[in-house]
């Protein structure tokens, strides 16, 4: 079992907080995103739970057994950095081969695992070559061999494919994902890239300076984001909020915006009057002459498959995701309509989802 568990972990460096309060557990085989912007602790929590960071407080368990104060080398991980530091003067086949040699594993065994490791990543073609002439992609498939080949209890990667252009990134993205289903190894990815988490992760955990906002399937969290924050930082162009002042009665399929009577999710409690925000992604959002929510085109952007038109109304922008092949100018009045078992609702005040 390779299952990580954290409880309660908290970092801090003097009096700032950089991981608050963090509870989480990545299942034995399961591949999990921390995703968040820049400086939310991301890294920070992969640290402690590769024994690179003591942490504040908490506990970290792998494999059921508490490894909270254990060193890094005590520990059954392998940590692929974002800067991949292969030896210049070794051959592809002694850089994997290099973490088996340095435990004194026999050269027959080193020999069998590197080939083993080289071929699920279809790199055996280039064993015997230099690595310093090796292409961006094969050199990260390289440096990942080298942490696979140890056959780790887990994989820890914090942004491994950041510094690759973004047609390579495509690529290892994919590959990594691949690679994840053959080996099912327990692994903790760090990425900032919401694009890169959805495509790859099991489950995904949105962190927002040093607190998970919501850990789920990437599915639930595009679906049933447990705030704005979330709901803003994935999806692209990111969910719509249309803002209302409003309470609302259980059961209740539609309310007032401005002139129009607009759909509504269905909610489970009665909504005190206050500040709400109606979240709407772009794919679930419609034109329609009838509907009386109105609004001005107020720009469009060609994605060849599809086309994201933005329109003015009393709410603020929508965006809508749409057909490739209508033209609209700028300007044009239309009608939206809104899907309306697609729908979140939010306090905009606290920014939480009202479930
Ligand atoms: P990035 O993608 O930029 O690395 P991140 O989400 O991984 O972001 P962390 O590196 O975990 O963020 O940093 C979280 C916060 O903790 C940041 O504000 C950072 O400045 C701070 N921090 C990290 N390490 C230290 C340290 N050794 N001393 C003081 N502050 C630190």
């Amino acid at each position: 079992m390779a299952e990580i568990r954290v409880e309660h972990l908290r970092k801090a460096f003097g009096e700032f907080v950089a991981v608050q309060d963090s509870s989480f557990t990545v299942e034995d085989g399961e591949f999990l995103a921390l995703l968040g912007p820049s400086g939310c602790g991301k890294t920070t929590t992969l640290r402690m739970i590769a024994g690179l960071e003591l942490p504040t407080g908490g506990t970290i368990r792998l494999g059921g057994e508490d490894v909270t104060y254990r060193r890094a080398s005590e520990r059954d991980i392998a940590f692929v950095f974002q800067l991949f530091a292969l030896y210049p003067h070794m051959n592809v086949r002694k850089n994997i081969g290099f973490p088996l040699l340095a435990q004194g594993v026999p050269k027959a065994e080193i020999k069998a695992r590197v080939e083993e490791t080289a071929r699920l990543l279809q790199i055996d073609h280039i064993l015997d070559r230099p690595v310093s002439g090796l292409a961006g992609g094969d050199r990260q498939r390289v440096a990942l061999g080298r942490a696979i080949v140890r056959r780790p209890m887990c994989f820890l990667m914090d942004e491994p494919l950041g510094t690759l252009d973004a047609e390579f990134r495509e690529v290892m993205v994919r590959e990594l994902r691949e690679l994840h289903n053959r080996i099912h190894a327990t692994t903790v990815y760090v990425t900032h890239d919401q694009i890169e988490a959805m495509a790859m992760a099991d489950k995904i955990a949105v962190m927002n300076h040093g607190v998970i906002e919501q850990f789920g399937t990437p599915q639930e969290i595009y679906d049933r984001p447990a705030s704005m924050y979330v709901a803003d930082f994935i999806g692209s162009p990111p969910m719509n909020f249309i803002r209302f002042t409003g309470g609302l009665a259980r059961g209740a399929r539609t309310a007032r915006i401005g002139a129009a009577e607009v759909a509504m999710p269905e909610l489970r409690a009665d909504v005190a009057p206050g500040e709400l925000a109606l979240g709407v992604r772009p794919e679930h959002v419609r034109f329609s002459d009838a509907s009386p929510l109105r609004g001005a085109v107020y720009g469009s952007e060609y994605l060849g498959t599809n086309q994201i038109v933005t329109v003015e109304t009393e709410g603020g922008l929508v965006r809508a995701r749409l057909p490739a092949e209508q033209n609209y100018r700028i300007g044009e009045p239309v009608g939206l309509t809104f899907k309306s078992e697609r729908l979140s609702l939010f306090d905009a005040v606290s920014g939480r989802a009202i479930p």
